[in-house]
């Protein structure tokens, strides 16, 4: 027996920033958009972002448009202003859902990728080339939230103070460049694992190929009146070890602070992920994606990582 066929995925929407057109351009994204010798193309010259829209409602827009204006600044690229972004994102969510979703209304669980591409433009080009994509998300990310992931430990190869030392190499900005993100990738796939956590070349945890890592500790002490204090605490690797500082890791910090959360920055080495009480890899598309083994070796519990998955999740769904 054969099984159905997957549907095919929702032609994407794009939208060029164009001053010409002051929402936008939209454009064909079943036919050619870019000139063969776009940097973006041929060198990976240029930086992008990738954020969720809910309901057709953009998620931490603001985070993603800081962050993107910081990796242009990194690669001394001049791109539009804020508004010009704004009013294109909402030209290319209000079109995908004109186009794909029926009766257009919003839910809570529809969920749409928004892509913001720039490349240093065309060779000899005076402008960068830039333009937004809303994409219907693949499947994986979502079943990952929930079934969580297997990780393996990579060595990035650099140590942790190269940002520092070497700011050509761009490490805190998110460039074009992730072919070697995506190799990673396709390299834990070949060992039978989900993810990758880097680590550096003196033995810190950094990143995950399109994540932050997070870990989570319980300590119980004696409250002094004959009761029982739980502190929880959230933990991340510290933001100047070379690692792109992530916004869905930003957001929850702050979200889980206000819960009571205790907040901690690296410096982590694996024994830190194998000690933990739970583990995640967090971004803006697949959320947080609870690690259930690294390298082999299983992280807490299956109900301890379910509890505290639960936990993180309600307050990453009060983040705007
Ligand atoms: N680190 C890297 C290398 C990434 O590519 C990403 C996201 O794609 C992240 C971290 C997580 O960032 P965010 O939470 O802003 O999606």
């Amino acid at each position: 027996m054969t099984s159905p066929a997957a549907a095919p995925a929702p032609t994407p929407v794009l939208v060029f920033l164009d001053p010409a057109f002051d929402d936008g351009r939209l454009a064909d994204a079943t036919k050619p958009q870019l000139m063969a010798t776009d940097q973006g193309a041929t060198r990976g010259d240029g930086v992008f972002e990738s954020l969720l829209a809910v309901g057709g409602q953009p998620r931490k827009l603001q985070a993603h448009l800081n962050r993107l204006a910081g990796s242009a600044r990194l690669l001394e690229l001049d791109i539009p202003a804020e508004d010009a972004w704004r009013r294109a994102i909402a030209t290319a969510i209000s079109e995908y859902r004109r186009q794909h979703v029926p009766g257009g209304e919003a839910t809570e669980d529809d969920e749409l990728v928004v892509k913001l591409l720039v490349t240093r433009g065309a060779e000899g080009a005076a402008t960068p080339t830039c333009w937004v994509q809303a994409s219907a998300p693949g499947p994986a990310g979502r079943r990952q939230r929930e079934t969580g992931i297997n990780v393996i430990l990579l060595d990035r190869g650099y140590d942790s103070e190269v940002g520092e030392r070497a700011p050509w190499l761009l490490m805190g900005a998110k460039t074009l460049s992730y072919a070697v993100n995506m190799a990673a990738l396709r390299y834990a796939r070949s060992q039978g694992a989900d993810d990758v956590i880097f680590t550096s070349a003196d033995g810190r945890v950094l990143e995950g190929p399109t994540s932050t890592v997070l870990l989570a500790h319980l300590e119980t002490s004696d409250d002094g009146a004959g009761g029982v204090r739980t502190v929880r605490r959230l933990i991340t690797p510290q933001l100047d070890s070379g690692i792109l500082p992530g916004t869905s890791q930003g957001a929850l910090f702050t979200a889980a602070k206000a819960a009571g959360w205790e907040l901690g920055y690296g410096p982590l080495e694996p024994h830190d992920l194998y000690d933990a009480d739970a583990v995640w890899l967090i971004s803006s598309i697949r959320l947080l994606a609870p690690v259930n083994h690294i390298d082999g070796k299983e992280i807490g519990t299956p109900e301890l990582r379910r509890q505290l998955t639960a936990e993180l999740n309600a307050l990453y769904a009060t983040i705007e």
